[in-house]
């Protein structure tokens, strides 16, 4: 097996790191930047080099590039802190679902948007009692005529008041199990009826938004696959979520920060960094795994769940090795406060522990 990166990929990883610094002294350096750096002229920026869509194929517009290019410029841009929330979701999520799932009216509606940097997208998934049971979701999209009508509400949707559409899971038919009658539908935020109030985390990141619908009207044509069958579609989608290099690296650059001030004679330090030195290398297998399509299905969820704890344990050297210092810089506090959300969004760690348990594992359901 060869794990050296051949001369073309290392070109592109100085290409990306140099674009990330610059973008860094520029925009300013963000903690978890693909969630809390948020620029639309960066985002632009991303676009102009072609850096949207890299891995899409070029007959939707991509750069049909290989996947592991784009893990590389993505490990450089969220190392570093570049700003790229603005076209994220988009790039990694809704452009694959779309050119997967959608119509042919769609792609031609939606992609080219995403591909410009010009739309940001949100997600609607969670509800104020709809979290890692999905199934449970209550927001409902009912027909009439050739509209939906949607009326429910939303909770933690990143980007809310930003974004340009909400990529909205919602229930179009309550009369079956659960994990039926649940649909995916693109909704313009703009549409009459959408209320969307910001939550300052603790933080002070007001990327997280509560979102209420009221009769809001969406075309049908904006039904993203079959009516009532999108679980399955909603959980390959979370599969691309789950399984990429934005969760291994949110918090590197304050790793290197923390790192370069350690203490490195004292021997506890040492191992200390020897074990995330190792847990970073072996996550890195683990989503060059994923991006190759060489990882089980269902592992995204062992890769998610090893990567997002070892950010918890980089934020935890952090905060021992800098102590009390910590508080003299606002973005390491705030790095450090905003720990805990790794291993909850995406689906929670106790969660991922149950996909690999129950599809990867195929051990048996504990009895409801
Ligand atoms: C930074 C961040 C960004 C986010 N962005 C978005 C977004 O853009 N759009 C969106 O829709 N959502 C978003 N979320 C929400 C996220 O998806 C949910 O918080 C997550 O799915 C957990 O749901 P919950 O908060 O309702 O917790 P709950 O589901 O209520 O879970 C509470 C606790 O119970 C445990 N638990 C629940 N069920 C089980 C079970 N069956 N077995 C074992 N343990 C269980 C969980 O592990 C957890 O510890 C975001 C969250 C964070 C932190």
């Amino acid at each position: 097996m060869d794990f050296e990166w051949t001369p073309e990929q290392d070109d592109l990883r100085a290409h990306a790191r140099k674009v990330a610094t610059d973008a860094v002294e520029r925009y300013g350096r963000h903690n978890d930047s693909w969630i809390n750096g948020f620029s639309k002229d960066f985002a632009k920026e991303m676009a102009a080099l072609g850096w949207i869509g890299m891995t899409w194929p070029t007959e939707h517009g991509g750069g049909g590039r290989p996947p592991i290019d784009r893990l590389i410029v993505g490990e450089e841009l969220i190392s570093a802190g570049a700003p790229i929330a603005a076209m994220w979701f988009a790039d990694r999520q809704m452009g694959p679902t779309l050119i997967n799932f959608g119509t042919a009216d769609q792609q031609e509606e939606f992609l080219p948007g995403i591909l410009s940097g010009d739309t940001t997208w949100c997600i609607g998934m969670s509800e104020p009692d709809s979290g890692s049971d999905l199934a449970s979701l209550t927001t409902s999209a009912e027909r009439d005529g050739n509209d939906f009508v949607i009326n429910g509400q939303k909770i933690w949707t990143s980007f809310g008041e930003s974004a340009d559409y909400c990529y909205l899971i919602c229930r179009t038919d309550s009369s079956g199990p659960p994990h039926t009658g649940i649909s995916e539908v693109i909704v313009p935020m703009d549409s009459p009826g959408i209320e969307v109030r910001p939550i300052t985390d603790m933080t002070t990141n007001r990327h997280f938004c509560e979102v209420w619908f009221s009769d809001v009207r969406v075309p049908v044509a904006n039904l993203v696959g079959v009516e009532g069958n999108a679980f399955k579609q909603t959980m390959r989608q979370l599969e691309h979520e789950r399984g990429g290099i934005d969760r291994l690296v949110s918090n590197r650059a304050l790793y290197e920060m923390a790192a370069a001030r350690a203490d490195a004679n004292d021997p506890r330090v040492r191992q200390e960094m020897a074990a995330i030195e190792i847990e970073y290398r072996l996550g890195r297998v683990l989503v060059a795994r994923e991006v190759l399509g060489q990882a089980p299905s269902g592992f995204s969820a062992a890769t998610k769940c090893f990567c997002t704890e070892h950010e918890v344990r980089v934020a935890e050297f952090v905060a021992a090795t800098l102590g009390a210092e910590a508080t003299l810089w606002t973005d390491v506090t705030k790095g450090l406060a905003y720990a805990p959300g790794y291993t909850i969004m995406g689906g929670t760690s106790n969660i991922m522990r149950n996909i690999l348990g129950e599809r990867v594992l195929g051990l048996p359901r504990e009895p409801r």
